[in-house]
């Protein structure tokens, strides 16, 4: 049996960074990922926006922490982020929970930059249904630089990963540690560590339950994300409309496309965990949907026309993990969580890509104080 100080479960974004991080401390560490490659699921497939604090307009300690959280993103990870388009910001008229007046002093007050769009770009859209538009400062992530750029540092780290490699389980070895079973080609082995963290984002439940461990309330979503070419007419810029039933455009560098997701048509199912109920595996549901492009783009075409010209390419389909505080006021909370059935064992969720810098200081305050739980907000 190995023996290690850490065996990080999970190698997307969160999990990468993480045993970085603790490769960076002199731990030996371990990084399990079940799929054949780092950053292949949610850290992937995803609609790659920095968020810079303009999407939370209900929730302003989420937009503050973005706010912080971006400039240091897009500073550390400039050869990563797309910074080459405009970007702007719609107010709906009608349903939207905000209007452009909240959303101009929303916007002053957390520091964020806006101004109005040009003339030519106000034109574009459907004076009855948009209030206002505004240009944003908010750039695009590329998740395939981002998946090299973090192999090549765990790489560096000395941090060992094992691809194709699932962990099945999570037992107690005494009073302190854990043995961590992992499975690769259909076979069982065993490693001893002083710490797991869990990063399995949208199946972080699935590895607590089958480690008789209770579950965290979590609520999940079968998402579809269009790819598109987007209309000439909008000249590569990024789109997003506020703040309700409305939808976004917005370049997916790693692809050379744009991602078209709608409010009312991204998400097609969703399915809580909680208390007893059986552990539901989404897995099963991303291949063989229907796509919804369509009804996404003839809807986005009443607030822009332009978007009758959109051209569908592939769809993005992941499950989202959300804790369900997020879905009453649509903030971003982080979940850092020490297992009460297995102490070593401390699970970690990140709502936003960028959110990692706080999930990072709480665990190191976590390790630091030894303190039981720990639960931070973004
Ligand atoms: C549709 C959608 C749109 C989004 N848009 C944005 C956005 O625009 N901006 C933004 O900042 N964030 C966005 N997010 C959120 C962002 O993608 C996540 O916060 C982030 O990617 C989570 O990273 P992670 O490492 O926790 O999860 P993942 O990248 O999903 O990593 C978890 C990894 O664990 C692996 N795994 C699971 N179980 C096991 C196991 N038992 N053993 C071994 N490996 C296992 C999985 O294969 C996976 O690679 C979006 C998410 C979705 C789904």
């Amino acid at each position: 049996m190995t023996e290690l100080d850490a065996v990080v479960v999970g190698g997307g974004f969160y999990g990468a960074r993480l045993a970085f991080m603790l490769g960076g401390l002199g731990q030996r560490v371990l990084l399990v990922e079940r799929e054949a490659e780092l950053l292949a699921r949610a850290s992937l497939r995803n609609q790659a926006r920095v968020h810079n604090g303009y999407h939370y307009p209900r929730s302003i300690l989420t937009s503050l922490r973005s706010r912080l959280n971006y400039a240091r993103f897009s500073d550390e990870y400039a050869d990563c982020v797309d910074r080459s388009f405009p970007h702007y910001y719609a107010v709906g008229k009608r349903m939207s929970k905000i209007t452009a007046s909240q959303f101009s002093e929303f916007c002053r007050r957390i520091g964020a930059p806006l101004t109005s769009a040009p003339a030519a770009v106000k034109k574009l859209f459907d004076a009855d249904r948009i209030d206002s538009v505004f240009e944003v400062e908010e750039c695009a992530f590329d998740a395939t630089k981002l998946r090299r750029r973090v192999a090549r540092e765990l790489a560096i780290s000395g941090v060992e990963v094992a691809l194709k490699t699932e962990a099945r389980r999570v037992a107690r070895r005494g009073d302190d540690g854990a043995v961590v079973t992992l499975e690769r080609d259909g076979d069982e082995f065993h490693v001893e560590c002083e710490l797991v963290l869990n990063c399995t984002y949208s199946r972080l439940n699935r590895l607590l339950v089958d480690s008789s461990a209770a579950p965290i309330p979590m609520k999940h979503e079968l998402t579809e994300m269009a790819l598109i070419q987007p209309p000439p007419e909008l000249g590569g810029a990024a789109v997003t409309v506020m703040d309700g039933p409305f939808f976004s455009m917005m370049p997916y560098p790693s692809r050379g496309l744009f991602t078209l997701s709608h409010v009312r048509y991204t998400p097609h199912c969703s399915w809580h965990d909680a208390g007893d109920t059986p552990i539901y595996d989404g897995d099963p549901l991303l291949s063989s949907r229907a796509s919804r492009f369509v009804h996404m783009a003839s809807d986005a075409a009443r607030y822009l026309p332009a978007m009758r010209g959109a051209r569908y390419v592939d769809s993005l389909w992941e499950v989202k993990s959300v804790m369900p505080r997020s879905e009453q006021d649509d903030s971003r909370p982080i979940l850092l969580r020490r297992s009460a059935e297995h102490p070593a064992c401390i699970t970690v969720l990140g709502a936003k890509i960028d959110s990692v810098y706080d999930v990072e200081d709480a665990l190191r305050k976590l390790l630091a104080t030894d303190a039981p739980a720990v639960g931070a907000h973004a």
